[in-house]
């Protein structure tokens, strides 16, 4: 059934999943308002001008900065739902973790939601989480049956020294709550994707998942993976997801975003290296634990990550947004296949 037009903003809509969020919402017949750090900045949002031009009069970019009080007054005039998945996503550990992390997903969180309080015109927020606001080394599921992360989990032992990232999220989900439970105006979607990959619409590659996607492909890991679990989701259904979740009335609480979960060999054998001339630099084997747990500080892994993840399969439960959000999952062959395609074909891996 089509969806009812509406007018909707999307924060940091030049990243690689907002991107899709964005075109997403025009295919539909939404008008989109999106925010980007700036608007001068044309490398960052080009793609962003080309779906302006396709959709005449129904992308309205504005500048806004999670740091900065009141820069998302302006872009939420006029509309209905806020889809904010703005925040800095990196895995390795930033200099500051602080100011580089904590604040623009905390801060930011509670900046947009200021802005939110104040524009009678938003009925819903949907928040981009992630799973790792659910659980946050792989080890914790251990005594849980079927190693399955639900909807229900939270984060149990999150901690800024350890995974900061996972802490920026999950901190930043429970401040989105909280302000939800404060009023009735507005409710609030979280939505907790797994490690998405698939084709970017953008050139760019400082995006935490193509940059993962161009190490597999230019050998970082060609002398072995940890054997280390990862819930996949294609970029535009993730995507998917986050625009039901906007649009459906009876969306509510949380959703898991993820295909299915694989191990990193698996998922380089699923990429079909030889028509992308790439077979070389894929890995062969797993590499074991206790050889990880040497070699890992000099590949970026710290020790204890290594110690409470690798080994200890992960699984999730996605029923919800498959029944309730009418998502359907691509396998993560196409989404692995499609991406390393787009990475040739915008010549940002070597075939
Ligand atoms: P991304 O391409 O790096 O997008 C992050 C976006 O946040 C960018 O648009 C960036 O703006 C914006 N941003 C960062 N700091 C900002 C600041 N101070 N003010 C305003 N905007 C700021 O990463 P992504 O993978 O699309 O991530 C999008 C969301 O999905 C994040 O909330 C992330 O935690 C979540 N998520 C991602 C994954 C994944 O595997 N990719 C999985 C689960 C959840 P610029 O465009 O100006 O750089």
């Amino acid at each position: 059934m089509p969806e009812t037009p509406q007018r909707i903003l999307v924060t940091g809509a030049a990243g690689y999943l907002a991107s899709w969020i964005v075109e997403d919402l025009l295919r539909n017949g939404h008008t989109v308002h999106g925010t980007v750090r700036h608007l001068k900045d044309h490398s960052k949002i080009q793609h962003l001008t080309d779906l302006a031009a396709r959709y005449p009069q129904r992308l309205l970019l504005f500048e806004a900065d999670l740091l900065s009080e009141g820069s998302f007054d302006q872009a939420m005039q006029g509309c209905s739902v806020v889809i904010h998945t703005a925040s800095p996503y990196f895995l390795d550990r930033p200099r500051d973790v602080e100011q580089q992390l904590i604040q623009p997903a905390l801060g930011g969180t509670r900046n947009v939601l200021a802005a939110v309080k104040r524009t009678e015109t938003i009925k819903r927020v949907v928040l981009t989480s992630s799973i790792a606001a659910l659980y946050n080394d792989a080890c914790d599921l251990s005594g849980v049956d079927g190693q399955t992360v639900q909807e229900g989990d939270v984060n149990p032992n999150t901690r800024k020294t350890h995974n900061p990232y996972a802490y920026s999220k999950t901190i930043a989900e429970q401040a989105a709550w909280e302000e939800c439970r404060q009023q009735q105006r507005w409710d609030l979607v979280s939505m907790h994707p797994g490690a998405i990959f698939g084709p970017s619409l953008s050139k760019r590659p400082d995006a935490t998942s193509v940059g993962m996607m161009m190490q597999f492909l230019n050998g970082t890991y060609r002398q072995g993976v940890p054997r280390l679990w990862l819930g996949l989701v294609d970029v535009r259904d993730a995507a998917r997801a986050h625009v039901r979740a906007a649009t459906l009335a009876e969306a509510h609480h949380r959703y898991i975003v993820v295909a299915e979960s694989l191990r990193l060999l698996e998922i380089a054998r699923l990429m079909r290296v030889r028509e992308f001339g790439v077979e070389d630099k894929l890995p062969q084997a797993e590499v074991p634990k206790g050889l990880m747990w040497l070699m890992g500080p000099m590949v970026g892994l710290q020790r204890r990550y290594i110690a409470r993840n690798v080994n200890f399969p992960v699984h999730f439960n996605n029923q919800r947004s498959q029944t309730e959000l009418g998502v359907h999952y691509r396998a993560p062959a196409e989404t692995l296949n499609d991406h390393i395609r787009q990475l040739v074909g915008d010549g940002l891996i070597r075939a």
